[in-house]
């Protein structure tokens, strides 16, 4: 299994960000404007996003994939001035922008908020037509980062993004490796009403949360022997899975309402919407969690239960899930989910192993460049 490795920087490069965002903040500081200033990274909780999870683009992918990229450019430049339809990670942008109106309130000077970045590999021409919908939408997105077609990798590390949102899943696969929070975004099946005064955010647990140790257990022992085996470790604490740090840079802001004695009307909650079950298996997850020194508002057990009709309920404005018949399952129900391609999960489809056929080896544009150079 991959490890999530910590992302590392040298002294120097500390310093040239440091001197970097100096003169950032002296231009800010230089303009009058009612906008707020983007918090320095380091402060912020940042999530990147992809043009394609803001924004619905399907049309206009259709028109990349059958006419090519000229014409999908002319069609943007043409369209500029109608606002793309929402996508699937617009409602969660949204909370996190109404969570920041309360921080403003709250803590005037601090630059402990959700900053938003929109991490594109669209063609320059395409931004024009991606700021009028930002500003159509009132949205407060300051940063932009145009990667005209590299991978996003070291942007994200610029940024110190605590969460990456794309539709492809090999960009985010790859951000996965690097240590950084990251999962492939779906449109639901169905419209449903979110709560536009609280952000609300569910987890799965194994190998989201957590790693998949455990899960590699069920898969290949069984339940039985996993119910034995958490049993024996349950004062043993999992190790972290690939989201943990964004629960704990949600936790993080969470706590500054507490402090302000706002915990029963704080605007960010948090779920555990796990598939085990609270008598045989849920002890060691508490008890993990509480290791981590972590909070989770609501923990419910699910004990092979499906998470649709239950997820319905909790109307979360994302759901991070790492096997996909629990996202299509949620989808199909009207909640957003997405994929965290994490773990040995990634091997089964419905608890059988999928058998994959040898990788060749191949010179021209597959599969897997085809989808390395599409527009996210
Ligand atoms: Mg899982």
């Amino acid at each position: 299994m991959s490890e999530i490795k910590p992302t590392e920087k040298t002294a120097t490069e500390d310093n040239e960000a440091e001197q970097d965002w100096k003169a950032a903040k002296a231009f800010f500081d230089s303009l009058k404007t009612k906008v707020p200033r983007p918090p320095k990274p380091q402060n912020a909780v940042t999530i990147a996003v992809s043009s394609r999870t803001l924004f619905n683009m399907v049309a206009e992918r259709k028109i990349f994939e059958d006419e090519g990229v000229e014409k999908y450019v002319a069609f943007q430049v043409e369209h500029e001035n109608d606002p793309l339809k929402p996508g699937p990670a617009f409602p969660f942008v949204k909370a996190l922008m109404n969570v920041n109106t309360r921080l403003r309130n709250l803590y005037p000077d601090s630059e402990e908020l959700f900053d938003i970045v929109l991490m594109t590999n669209n063609h320059a021409q395409v931004g024009v037509r991606l700021i009028n919908s930002i500003n159509h939408y009132g949205l407060t997105i300051e940063r932009f980062c145009m990667t005209g077609g590299k991978s996003p990798i070291g942007y994200l590390k610029a940024y110190m993004t605590n969460l990456y949102l794309s539709k492809n899943p090999e960009k985010v696969t790859e951000a996965i490796e690097e240590g950084i929070a990251a999962a492939t975004m779906f449109m639901s099946k169905q419209e449903s009403d979110l709560s536009d005064t609280q952000l609300r955010v569910a987890f799965d647990g194994d190998a989201v949360l957590f790693s998949d140790e455990s899960e590699i257990i069920v898969k290949k022992h069984g339940l039985d022997t996993f119910f034995e085996h958490e049993k024996e470790f349950e004062n043993k604490p999992l190790a972290q899975g690939p989201l943990k740090c964004f629960l704990e840079a949600l936790g993080k802001l969470q706590r500054k309402f507490y402090a302000k004695n706002e915990r029963l009307n704080c605007p960010i909650r948090t779920f555990l919407v796990t598939a085990r079950s609270a008598a045989s298996s849920g002890a060691r997850v508490l008890k993990t969690l509480r290791s981590w020194g972590l909070e989770i508002d609501e923990a419910l057990f699910l004990a092979g239960a499906p998470k649709g009709p239950l997820l319905q309920k909790i109307r979360p404005h994302i759901f991070f899930d790492d096997q996909m018949f629990h996202i299509e399952g949620a989808n199909e129900l009207g909640t957003i989910s997405a994929h965290v391609p994490y773990g040995i999960g990634q091997k089964y489809n419905k608890g059988k192993l999928i058998e994959t056929p040898e990788k060749k080896e191949s010179g021209g544009i597959g599969e897997g460049s085809r989808a390395r150079h599409e527009m996210d």
